[in-house]
């Protein structure tokens, strides 16, 4: 049957109306959580496709993947009810995804433009990292580091100061010395080490995630290409704009000098990835940025929550300094005010929280509807322990990385090594899953690499040890095969063939890490080729390995757990927050100047304001943090998070089985915790 008619914008309210009407001048929307900023998006979107715009000239730019795909299906719903078409007959859908997917597709589109191989490999953050350690080895940094002589930084944490100097465009010294101070005296290796690290991801063909940025901003820099791309596409949409940095910005700005066609929305009070080099000034200056400076239409009625964790949610960001001032109100009736709840320990919230999603799945609200949030991927442990006892099936966003897990990763660099011979990293690690080959093998096969065009002909003219040489050649004449003909997706079960043998060998817990590389091969036969597969791989990871619950199926009901970072522009009915106490929120690590905290506190924010119906805010009165592993300390915390002043708890209820003991205020941390490990590790390095 066909559906009636239905004009997409019939739901809005007047001023998200005026932002989906409004013509082709810079638009910028901000508005509070919950305020309809997404789904204003969206109608704009569709408006503009019934208006006869091509929705392959519009761009759509989202924080994460997952958002993308909500967009184009909200944006179809839309066009599905007003074009009357019936259910399945989905209408051409704008380009979507975030910046770097998009910068992904653009540069491939372009590579012999920028005398980049259109057979680059894209570095996820661990290969990158393994790059950046695997250089700074060859310049002998590590070695200083090691005797403690010259404290070089960590590969870690060279990468970070790398990346935040590329995001943010800043001189090297002013990122060490803003954010980085501990590193500053290592600035000329620093220097070296960055050239290098370049020139060899130059050498091997690779990019890693910020290069689909900075590459991206080369490219608009060519005239001719900046105007060709601004005028395909008509308009560029972005959301949650506070959180780009400012080599996005300068990408928006060359493809719409004018702003003409540029969209932008987002909220200041929730911006939340400075630490990556984000600028909340971009959407603060967005309107100036434009002569007649750009619309704003803001947006003040949130739809989401209801009266009492809208009032809570309020009272918490009133108290931060300086922010672009948005009173949202909400007519959602709801008596249940937000709880603040004592608990003993880590274990007795894990309860508490598992019994009242329980409960309230027993009134009938799913888990999909329920999410707990948290401030550290490491903070949902003691959950995670009783949700698997228990036998609750559930997804954790923004935990450790499929990608990064070990298994997964020598899979990958097989088959990234066969589509990129010259990618040294990835056939370190493949000579490296033979038995009895190390470190030193790997690196003299790596010499022998310059010589010859594939990795076969390279594995076949080396000389193995002799007690090897068996494994040797079954490794080669699987390259030989990867390279030969290229079946896609045959190619994956080949190698997950030869690798399942190795598996056990090469690490523990084999039984998972087998279901993972089972899932790796479904993931595969949903891509038309080995490239497709790596980059999208690459570029949207799968979120968490399989855990001890098991893989929940797409159709069964599970729970979300979620790092704070990762829940951004999502909503559930009912939110709980783990760790609200001083340490936790704000991190023990982000309480040294003013901007840090206030992060945290928006944090805190946009926590609340993902739910719906309920939220819980979790308050342990014991709680131990284990400092990264290689000091091996552990710290006590007690105490309700700061941000919950006096005035604030006035909003919640106050329950929970333990007594509550936070009447101590802001609680101080334990006598020089935190300075303590400034100074360790500025002697580490
Ligand atoms: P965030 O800042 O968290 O990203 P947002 O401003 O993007 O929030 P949305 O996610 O677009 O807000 O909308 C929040 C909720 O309000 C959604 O469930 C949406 O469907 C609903 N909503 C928005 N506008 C309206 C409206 N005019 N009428 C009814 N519901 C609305
Ligand atoms: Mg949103």
């Amino acid at each position: 049957s066909v559906a009636a008619r239905v004009d997409p914008l019939a739901s809005l309210n007047e001023p998200q109306r005026e932002a989906a009407e409004h013509g082709d001048g810079p638009l910028l929307v901000i508005a509070g959580a919950g305020a309809g900023k997404t789904m204003t998006l969206a109608a704009r979107v569709a408006r503009l496709v019934l208006g006869g715009a091509d929705p392959n000239r519009l761009m759509l730019l989202t924080f994460s993947r997952r958002a993308a795909v909500e967009m184009q299906q909200r944006v179809a719903g839309l066009l599905q009810a007003s074009l009357g078409l019936p259910a399945g007959a989905a209408p051409v859908l704008p380009w979507a995804g975030t910046f770097h997917a998009i910068g992904a597709r653009l540069l491939r589109e372009q590579a012999g433009r920028l005398g980049l191989s259109d057979d680059f490999t894209i570095l996820d953050r661990a290969d990158a990292e393994d790059l950046m350690g695997w250089v700074r080895e060859a310049q002998g940094l590590a070695r200083a580091a090691e005797t403690g002589s010259a404290r070089f930084p960590l590969k870690g944490t060279c990468l970070a100061i790398y990346s935040r100097a590329v995001n943010s465009q800043a001189q090297l010294s002013d990122v060490l010395r803003q954010a980085f101070p501990w590193c500053a005296h290592a600035e000329e290796g620093l220097r070296g080490l960055f050239r290098a690290y370049e020139a060899t991801k130059r050498d091997q063909h690779a990019l890693d995630y910020d290069d689909l940025l900075l590459w991206w901003a080369e490219l608009m820099r060519e005239p001719d290409v900046a105007a060709w791309l601004g005028e395909r596409f008509t308009h560029v949409l972005v959301d949650e704009y506070q959180d780009t940095n400012r080599l996005q910005a300068a990408i928006l700005l060359a493809l719409k000098p004018q702003g003409r066609g540029l969209t932008v929305v987002g909220d200041d009070a929730q911006a939340i990835y400075s630490f990556r080099a984000a600028e909340v000034r971009n959407i603060l200056d967005f309107p100036g940025a434009f002569s007649p400076p750009a619309r704003v239409v803001t947006l003040d009625r949130n739809y989401r929550s209801t009266t009492p964790l809208l009032t809570a949610a309020n009272a918490v960001i009133a108290l931060a300094p300086e922010r672009f001032k948005k009173a949202l109100w909400t007519d959602r009736a709801g008596t249940a005010r937000p709880q603040l709840v004592a608990v003993d320990d880590e274990t007795a919230q894990a309860r508490w929280v598992v019994d009242h999603i329980l409960a309230r799945r027993e009134g009938g609200l799913k888990l999909k509807s329920q999410a707990v949030l948290f401030r550290t991927s490491s903070h949902s442990a003691a959950l995670e322990l009783e949700l698997a006892r228990r036998q609750i099936p559930y997804v954790k966003y923004g935990g450790l990385k499929f990608l990064e897990a070990a298994h997964v990763k020598d899979v990958l660099s097989i088959l990234r090594w066969a589509s990129n011979p010259r990618l040294r990293l990835a056939g370190f690690r493949v000579a490296q899953l033979v038995p009895g080959i190390g470190p030193a093998t790997a690196r003299r096969l790596l010499d022998a690499m310059d010589a010859h065009a594939d990795p076969a002909a390279v594995l076949q003219a080396f000389e193995p040890p002799a007690a090897v040489r068996g494994e040797w050649e079954g490794l080669a004449a699987l390259m030989q095969r990867l390279s030969a003909h290229s079946e896609w997706p045959g190619d994956m079960a080949l190698v997950a063939d030869w690798y399942g043998p190795h598996l056990e060998r090469l690490h523990d817990h084999p039984v998972p890490r087998r279901a993972d590389i089972e899932q790796l091969a479904r993931l595969a036969a949903g891509h038309a080729s080995r490239e497709r597969f790596l980059t999208e791989l690459t570029l949207d990871p799968p979120q968490a390995t399989s855990d001890e619950a098991g893989d929940p199926h797409l159709d069964e009901d599970y729970l979300i757990l979620s790092t704070i970072h990762a829940a951004k522009g999502q909503e559930w009915s009912a939110v709980s927050v783990l760790n609200v106490i001083d340490g936790c929120i704000p991190g023990d690590l982000s309480t040294a100047t003013p901007a840090q905290l206030e992060e945290e506190r928006r944090l805190l924010y946009v926590a609340m304001t993902r739910a719906r119906h309920h939220l819980s805010l979790m308050v342990p009165q014991r709680f131990y943090v284990t400092q990264q592993r290689r000091f091996g300390d552990r710290h006590l915390y007690g105490g309700l998070s700061r941000f919950i002043t006096p005035e604030v708890a006035e909003h919640f209820d106050s329950i929970g089985p333990a007594t509550p003991n936070w009447a101590i205020g802001p609680p101080t941390p334990p006598p020089g915790a935190v300075l303590d490990l400034a100074r360790r590790l500025r002697e580490r390095w």
